[in-house]
Order: C-alpha cells, then structure tokens, then sequence
C-alpha cells in the first residue's frame, strides 16, 4: 500500500470513529474538529494530509514543529502546538504556531503575545488542564485551581485570543471520569468567559469517550500516521 492509501485509511477510519461517537452522544461532527498529530513523522505525510482534506496538524517539540511549519508554508494548515513549552521558546513557538494548546502557566503569556504582535497575527489559546492526582509522574497542565488567574492574564494579554482548554487524559486512568470531570471544568470555564467554547481531549486511544464528554477538538497520531519511534 503507497503512504497515501495508508494515511487515507487511517483518516477514514478515525473519521468513521468521531462520526460514530457524535451519534452515540447525538452531536453533530462538524462540530468536531481533528487535529493530526504530525510529530515524528516528515513533511511528506502533512503534504499527503493536505491533499486528503486534513485542515489542522498539531505538533509537540518546538525545532521539528518550527522547520516543518516552514516547510509545508505553502499550505493553508492551522498548526497548532500541543506539547511542554518554555518560556525562553515560547515567543517563537507563537511566530508559526497559529493555535497554542498547552499553556499551563503565567510565565508564557507575556512570550507568547510578544510573538504573535510580532507576527501581527492573534493566536489562539488553550489552557491545559491536569487530570492527574496531584504529584503525578510526568503530570503536565494546570491545577484546575489556578485556570481563573491563568485564563485572566490571557484573556488581558494583546495578541492572544482566549479559546478553551485542552487535557489528557491520565495514563493508565480511567478515561470516562476523567473527561467527565474536563466536561465539568469547562462548564465553570465557559460561564466565566463565554467565547471560549472549545475543549481539546482524546486521542487515538480514547478519542469516543473524549467526543461523549463534549470535546470540539481531537488529537489524533498514531491511529492516522502508525506508531511513533519510542523516544520522548
Ligand atoms: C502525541 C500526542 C497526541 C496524539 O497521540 P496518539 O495517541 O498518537 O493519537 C495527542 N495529544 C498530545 C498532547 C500528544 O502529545
């Protein structure tokens, strides 16, 4: 099979599986946004998404996410950046990025407006939440008690557009409670400031639960692209 006919039928069948989801929860899937996750893997396969209809990449390391975002510059994809972010990166992630998924602390926010008035472009903020217990290995996200402050600085920020909020669920944990309780989150989220509606969770593993609980974007790699080399 070419790498065009695998990534096709990767593509049919998580789209099989988001519009199965959205009948199950009676959503309708547009309103459901996916989100492949490119990292790890060249150029070529975004070009070869593009070509199949794929809209949105998402990308986690800052180099590779930098060079492939100018490379395939000629296309009209909405990137957007989903991994770990330093402050000393965070004004260039913003300079291709056009969606930042995984804003977890305050310290980013003055960067990241740096870098998209540099751009002359808003960019589009998510703030991560964790889902793990407190003290968790690896635990990546905000604590659900510090969302109000974080989401006040972006929301006062110029050149940031305050979207949503974007989770994992925990490794090894169960996926069903954990996003019912995101669904929560976002509920208290969006009467605090309405307009941001979005909420990105599930991923190939769990992305039906994720839609149930009221995701608007999945993040979508190995189930698309195949597994990824085993290195962080
Ligand atoms: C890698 C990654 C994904 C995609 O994971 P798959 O299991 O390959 O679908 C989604 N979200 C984040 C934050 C990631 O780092």
């Amino acid at each position: 099979m070419s790498r065009h006919d695998q990534l096709a039928a990767g593509l049919a069948t998580v789209r099989e599986r988001i519009a199965g989801a959205c009948a199950d929860a009676g959503r309708d899937p547009d309103e459901v946004r996916l989100v492949v996750v490119t990292k790890f893997f060249p150029e070529s396969d975004v070009r070869l998404l593009a070509d199949l209809g794929v809209t949105d990449v998402g990308e986690n390391r800052h180099q590779e996410a930098e060079a492939k975002a100018a490379a395939c510059a000629d296309l009209a994809l909405t990137w957007h950046f989903i991994g770990g972010l330093q402050s000393n990166k965070a004004a260039a992630v913003a300079s291709y990025s056009h969606v930042v998924e995984s804003v977890d602390r305050a310290k980013l926010v003055g960067p990241l407006a740096k870098g998209a008035g540099a751009r002359e472009q808003p960019l589009d903020v998510l703030l991560q939440v964790s889902l793990d217990p407190p003290g968790a290995e690896g635990r990546a996200g905000a604590d659900a008690a510090d969302l109000p402050a974080l989401a006040g600085r972006v929301a006062e920020a110029e050149h940031l557009v305050l979207r949503g909020l974007m989770a994992v669920a925990p490794l090894g944990g169960d996926p069903v409670a954990a996003f019912a309780r995101l669904a929560e989150l976002h509920r208290s989220f969006v009467s605090a400031h309405p307009a941001a509606t979005w909420l990105s969770a599930g991923m190939s593993g769990d992305l039906e639960h994720a839609v149930r609980a009221g995701a608007t974007h999945v993040r979508v790699g190995s189930a698309i692209l195949g597994s990824r080399p085993r290195v962080k």
